[in-house]
């Protein structure tokens, strides 16, 4: 199946290959087509399924963009996800005059009030910002070209109280609409809720299976509530470079935050009563890689968008089957690879899995490794310098403080946390913290130093071998020349 198939804007279709989107993904081409048919639509489908999409590039391609007025509103639970969702209808579509604007808190009521006059085709809200912008303006004409109503996480959204906003929105909205909720798990309950406020509706489930087929499942056996000493004890076994670690309490993932970085990693602390800046500040950290251990209360487990998040670790095993899937879909998203630890710690643990994973029909194997004792948590030494090959030397004209100024712009890191650097003819060699090599592997952008294209690897041991052998020769052929000159 291509995308080509579907009835979609020319200028959506050409902005999908600068995205890798190939095909359209299990959920998208289930709803495109009811989509594209005007069907009002309830559809089970998480983050990372490829939602987004999903209702974005039909609705963008059927939007009337010579036009400067809003034709569709769509209803986000958080100011993260909303500001997620903008930032990938943007991308969907190739041309500049299509606008997203956005009403949700954090900023000021001004701007807010700007965004809904401005005349953006679509608009994606909070429901409480957009509610107290009601209170105080009147906006008709807002309301009044409204065309497509969608609800995104609409679980999350009923889960807070959502039903009587919905009611006062719809007040506002013309009768023929096209109404869609988009939820990560549908319970019988919520289904029902739903049905009441949309009639008639066309209800698409996608079975977990279908999302979480890249995904590998495993499960550690803690013995003696000996978490910590396990934890190490998998990061080294699995050789796991970066996670999002899930506990149970805040309290809980401070402890864990702490233990990790005392066994030398980046590790940082996430939950709900951080500042929203903070929790702004610590994702772009962690998408960059300058953190590499995430430790999150389930509230990371919603809206995090991190495409290449390879590990899920769960160290309390959460008691209600849609935290276990929210969790589990931050890692394997889009058909990616990806793997999830559960630690055990109890019978009732093990009684959680094996519930769950008879729900979305995939296994769950211990995998067994031995746990850290206090000697070995620490990360080795050597994995946390990394001795680095750049590609200019003396005759690119670079100096050591060329290098040094390069580092600090590129990795954030202190010249003091900077190792032996050598120039040679035509390389350098540099010592630095595997965490700022990692950040400069990660790197989108071309790295330059000097105006010039600058390749960074690892300085292999074999290389190093090679050439302390080279030079070892060579100074034994010096010696000997000058030993026959005598
Ligand atoms: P969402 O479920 O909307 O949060 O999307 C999850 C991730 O999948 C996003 O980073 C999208 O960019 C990506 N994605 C969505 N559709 C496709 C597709 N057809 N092919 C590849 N990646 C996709």
């Amino acid at each position: 199946m291509k995308f080509s198939k579907y009835a979609l804007s020319p200028r959506v279709l050409a902005a999908l290959p600068a995205l890798d989107f190939e095909k359209p993904t299990k959920v998208q081409e289930k709803v495109i087509p009811f989509f594209l048919q005007y069907f009002n639509l309830i559809v089970e489908a998480p983050t990372g399924t490829g939602k987004t999409a999903a209702y974005g590039l039909p609705l963008i391609s059927q939007l009337n963009l010579q036009k400067k007025n809003t034709q569709a509103l769509i209803m986000a639970p958080s100011r993260e996800l909303a500001i997620q969702v903008i930032d990938a209808l943007r991308s969907y579509y190739e041309g500049d005059d299509l606008k997203v604007a956005g009403v949700y808190g954090g900023v000021s009521m001004a701007e807010s009030e700007k965004a809904v006059r401005s005349g953006a085709q679509i608009v994606v809200a909070v429901p409480g910002r957009l509610k107290d912008i009601m209170s105080t303006i009147k906006f008709d004409f807002f309301w009044k070209d409204i065309k497509y109503f969608i609800m995104d996480e609409g679980d999350k959204l009923l889960e807070g109280g959502f039903q009587k906003d919905y009611e006062a929105f719809r007040m506002h909205l013309r009768k023929r609409l096209q109404i869609c909720f988009f939820s990560a798990t549908i319970s019988e309950e919520a289904e029902a809720q739903m049905k009441e406020l949309i009639k008639p509706v066309k209800v698409i489930r996608l079975h977990p299976k279908e999302m979480l087929r890249s995904i590998k499942f495993h499960k550690v056996a803690v013995k003696d509530g000996k978490l910590t000493a396990y934890l190490a004890g998998l990061i080294q076994s699995q050789k796991i470079k970066t996670a999002l670690v899930f506990c149970g309490r805040r309290e809980e993932v401070q402890t864990i935050t702490g233990f990790l970085r005392n066994c030398g990693y980046m590790a940082e602390s996430y939950y709900g009563s951080l500042e929203q800046q903070e929790r702004a500040n610590i994702l772009t950290r962690f998408k960059e890689g300058h953190i590499r251990f995430l430790v999150a209360t389930d509230l990371a487990a919603r809206g995090l968008d991190i495409l290449d998040l390879p590990n899920v670790i769960n160290l309390a095993i959460p008691k209600k089957y849609d935290y276990y899937l929210h969790r589990v879909g931050r890692t394997g998203r889009a058909g990616r690879k990806g793997n999830v630890y559960n630690f055990i710690s109890s019978s009732v643990d093990d009684v959680y899995i094996k519930k769950y994973h008879k729900e979305i029909d995939l296994g769950a194997y211990y995998i067994d490794f031995e746990p850290a004792n206090q000697q070995n948590t620490k990360v080795a030494e050597d994995e946390k310098w990394a001795k680095c090959h750049l590609s200019r030397g003396k005759k690119d004209k670079i100096r050591k403080g060329d290098i040094v100024g390069f580092l600090i712009a590129q990795t954030g890191i202190e010249a003091d946390h900077i190792g032996t650097i050598t120039i040679y003819d035509t390389y350098s060699i540099v010592d630095i913290p595997t965490q700022a090599y990692y950040v400069l592997s990660k790197s989108k952008e071309a790295l330059q130093i000097k105006g010039k294209s600058l390749k960074i690897r690892k300085y292999s041991l074999d290389e190093q071998e090679n050439r302390a052998r080279a030079v070892k020769k060579l100074l034994k052929d010096r010696k000997k020349s000058r030993k026959l000159e005598d």
